[in-house]
């Protein structure tokens, strides 16, 4: 059984980062702190589990440290989301919008066996950009997207209303 913690206390927030106004949610803190990260990881899931995802697919970066640890969890395999230029085979490319420029992501073409389950993951979802470009490349790759696990959610910013209807997303803490 787990034991509940609040991960609040191990998430350290930073005004004004990466510009003036915005307040950061910064996670190495709570990286840093071997029960919260068990925590965090053994909590995200036991609430995902039930989607019984093949893949976990994390979002570079600090999806890759979460993705990882709960693909081995969950007893799956991890793919990688990953910005442009990086991954060295042939890649699908999505292009997205922030709310200043434009974003890339990419995932290998032959990531996914058509019709597998796929779990994205990510630290945080704010506006929905990230995940929704995401749940797009494992579309095109042949995948199916069961459900989005977040260890953050910025409510107000309502990130929710850009995933793909219907599909669950999970998050352990939310502002
Ligand atoms: P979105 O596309 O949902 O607007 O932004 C989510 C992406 O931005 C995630 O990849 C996340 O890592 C990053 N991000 C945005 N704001 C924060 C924040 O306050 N803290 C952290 N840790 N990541 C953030």
């Amino acid at each position: 059984v787990l034991v509940a913690m609040d991960l609040k206390d191990y998430i350290r927030d930073v005004p004004d980062f990466p510009e003036p106004g915005i307040l950061f949610r910064d996670i190495t803190t709570l990286l840093a702190e071997p029960g919260a990260l068990r925590y965090a990881i053994d909590a995200l899931a036991d609430k995902v589990a039930g989607l019984a995802p093949d893949y976990v697919a994390g979002i570079e970066s600090r999806g890759f440290i979460f993705g990882t640890p709960l693909a081995l969890a969950l007893g799956c395999g991890f793919v990688p989301v990953r910005k442009p230029g990086k991954l060295p085979a042939a890649v699908f490319r999505e292009e997205y919008t922030l709310e200043y420029g434009k974003n890339v992501l990419e995932i290998h073409q032959d990531a996914l066996g058509t019709a597998s389950r796929v779990l994205v993951v990510d630290d945080l979802l704010a506006t929905g950009g990230t995940a929704a470009a995401t749940a797009q490349l494992i579309h095109r790759a042949g995948g199916t997207v069961v459900g989005f696990g977040f260890i953050i959610e910025l409510t107000f910013l309502n990130g929710r209303a850009r995933l793909p209807e219907g599909t669950p997303a999970v998050a352990l803490v939310s502002y």
